[in-house]
């Protein structure tokens, strides 16, 4: 029979997986037996959503049988069981939920195998791990309600062939013939009944079937308990073998034990194993709530963002349980969208198992227990920013970008839930604070929170009007990501402070009243001067004015209204171009106290000419040291060269 052949990023998959130094091979069994679970549940809940009798919760186990002899291990459901279709479209390709975006993974990597690695553990690559210890993978399926069973074999990259069998029961038998010992693995090992039992408990312990096997036993031979000697002394009794049906884990749900029972690992295996993440969490948290409404909750915060978490096709969501029984494996209402990164499951008595989609959006119960989780996530992360600072770092680092959409979001409507989260990097602090460290070290006469906008921290440094600010003292919150400046607009103030752009043309340092007095006499003697120099720009600029806040540097620009610098670079970028023609109104401030003065004025006496292109460099100057583009690089360079030539003096 022609072998059927794998789709091409299954394969590349497939050789990945044969080809793999993986440490965590051992995985395989999780992966094969979480698949057991959950066909079980499958028909377990198609069993009480279409109140079909027969189908008993206590039917439902999964069998591991090694067979040493034949080099074998087997692992038996009594699922749901796969169509003929079904064995094509889900063994044949990468299964949809958990690995389907492994697609995309596998896509971007290049085929280096650190990369491979992470791969493998960001998705959880289900099935096909087996070819990790397998050389040749048999899966004999029958589907609920069909008559005819189907036999699917496998020896990996090849391709693979399914045909019709013989097959008694509903269900499915995995079918793992072990890859040949060599020096360094042996295979074999995964045959010995003490390491399938230990991956069970580590792995599997939680499952809510039977895990069975035939275990070894020895017990005392009957009636040879008392033997006894021809002294009347007693002997030792016979021992006989014998093998016995055992239950390898204990099938209570994690979340359903006592908290004081469970490990980190425990928790961290889990969690690895149901979110397909192979980087520990960085913290989980678990509550039982018994009230008006009850409901257990094991929430994980992940370790790192998910490679496509910024992407369209990341979805938020937690698994919902009713009693037990799971009901829906991606519930999007259980979070808001600024914690999408939260993964885990909501377990309640108090829901209907019939739930359909529709009916829970508008499900009261369901809005009470999203309101309560929303309240414990951001409790939980604020205890985690107090206390373990460097965790919450590291938090932030992954997804605190989307807690500043969220403040920036509906117009701002979350604000208050989310503002003590936030965390910006400080001039003075050298590192990340929160808006309450900043107002609480904030002279009492500082009116505003100052933050700077731009590309990185040592470009906002560098900018002028940095200078000025630090100079006078004040703290300044650098602002890097391009939603940051719009997440501050939106908020107006944090705790009666409003927050104010240090490159804001009309900023207050608290001058004192002669200090502003000197400064309008200047401005007003440079008047004509000034106004000369706006004109010569040609509209680009809305004002030229004496700065008073320049120390070292010739000249910078701030902006008038509500749009910066930094937003008109986010906004002109954006990719649907909704805002094509955005400009921040330009200030053009020149130092009144830098020598460049004395030679604008001596030009503005002598010669005109020579004031307009000195203005036109300055300006451009300006626009670098912002880290805008200048409008022509060429004219620019020119007119440099020329003042070098001397070419402006003639
Ligand atoms: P996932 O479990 O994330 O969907 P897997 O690669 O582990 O991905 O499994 C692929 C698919 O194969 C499953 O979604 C399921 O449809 C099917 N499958 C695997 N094992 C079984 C089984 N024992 N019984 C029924 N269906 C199974
Ligand atoms: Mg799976």
């Amino acid at each position: 029979m022609a072998k059927k052949q794998f789709r091409a990023e299954s394969k590349r998959l497939l050789d990945m997986m044969i080809n793999s130094i993986y440490t965590h091979r051992e995985i395989f069994l999780r992966e094969i037996i979480s698949n057991a679970s959950d066909a079980s549940d499958k028909l377990y809940y198609k069993g009480l959503s279409e109140k079909i009798p027969g189908i008993k919760r206590e039917d439902f186990e999964i069998r591991i049988t090694p067979d040493r002899e034949a080099r074998t291990l087997t692992i038996s459901d009594k699922g749901i069981g796969m169509t003929k279709e079904q064995l094509y479209d889900d063994l044949g390709v990468i299964a949809k939920s958990g690995s389907g975006d492994f697609k995309s993974g596998i896509e971007e990597n290049d085929g280096d195998s650190e990369a491979d690695i992470d791969i493998i553990g960001q998705f959880g690559v289900g099935f096909y791990s087996a070819f990790m210890v397998a050389k040749h993978v048999t899966v004999i399926s029958k589907a609920y309600g069909e008559d005819t069973a189907y036999i699917w074999e496998s020896d990996g990259a090849d391709g693979y062939t399914v045909r019709e069998t013989e097959k008694d029961s509903t269900g499915t038998d995995v079918i793992l013939t072990l890859r040949d010992d060599t020096e360094d693995d042996k295979y074999s090992e995964y045959l010995d009944e003490w390491t399938i039992r230990q991956l069970v408990t580590k792995y599997s312990d939680y499952i809510r079937y039977p895990i069975t096997m035939m275990c070894d036993k020895t017990k005392v031979k009957e009636g040879t308990e008392d033997l006894k000697d021809e002294n009347g002394d007693p002997l030792p009794p016979e021992y006989e073998h014998y093998s016995e049906l055992e239950t390898l884990n204990s099938m209570v749900p994690l979340w359903k034990r006592r908290k004081s029972d469970i490990s980190d690992e425990d928790y961290s295996n889990f969690y690895k194993d149901k979110y397909y993440d192979n980087t520990d969490p960085l913290k989980v948290i678990h509550t039982n709530v018994d009230g008006v409404i009850s409901y257990s909750a094991l929430l994980y915060i992940p370790g790192r963002a998910p490679y496509d978490y910024y992407s369209k096709n990341y979805e938020k969501g937690l698994q919902l349980y009713s009693s037990g029984v799971k009901i829906m494996d991606k519930c999007p209402d259980l979070l808001p969208d600024y914690f999408s990164f939260v993964k885990g499951l909501v377990d309640s008595q108090d829901l209907s198992l019939n739930i359909s989609r529709e009916m829970l959006q508008h499900d009261r119960q369901l809005r009470a227990i999203e309101q309560r989780l929303e309240k414990k996530i951001q409790s939980e992360l604020l205890d985690m920013q107090e206390k373990e600072r460097d965790k919450y770092e590291e938090f932030w680092k992954n997804f605190g970008l989307q807690i500043k959409f969220g403040i920036y979001d509906n117009f701002g409507m979350n604000k208050d839930k989310l503002q003590d989260l936030l965390m910006f990097y400080s001039s003075s602090e050298k590192k990340l604070v929160t808006l309450k460290e900043y107002t609480q070290r904030m002279a009492p006469d500082q009116e505003n929170i100052f933050y700077a906008s731009g590309e990185d921290v040592s470009r906002i440094d560098k900018l002028p009007q940095t200078e000025a600010v630090k100079d006078r003292g004040f703290e300044i919150l650098y602002l890097t990501d391009a939603v940051d400046e719009f997440a501050v607009k939106t908020m107006m103030d944090y705790d009666g402070k409003t927050f104010k752009s240090i490159s804001d043309d009309d900023i207050d340092l608290g001058e004192t009243e002669e200090e502003k007095k000197a400064a309008e006499e200047r401005e007003k003697s440079s008047r004509d001067m000034l106004d000369f120099m706006k004109d010569s720009l040609d509209g680009k600029v809305t004002e030229v004015r004496l700065s008073q806040r320049l120390r070292s540097h010739p000249v910078c620009l701030t902006t008038k209204g509500g749009i910066s610098m930094e937003m008109e670079k986010v906004l002109n970028a954006m990719p649907d171009g909704s805002n094509p023609d955005i400009k921040a109104q330009r200030v053009l401030e020149i130092n009144a106290g830098h020598p460049i003065m004395s030679t604008l004025e001596d030009a503005f006496e002598n010669d005109k000419d020579t004031l307009r292109v000195y203005t036109e460099i300055l300006y451009d100057e300006a626009l670098l040291i912002e880290g805008m583009p200048v409008e022509d690089p060429v004219e620019f360079s020119n007119k440099v060269c020329d003042l070098m030539t001397g070419r402006h003096a003639e």
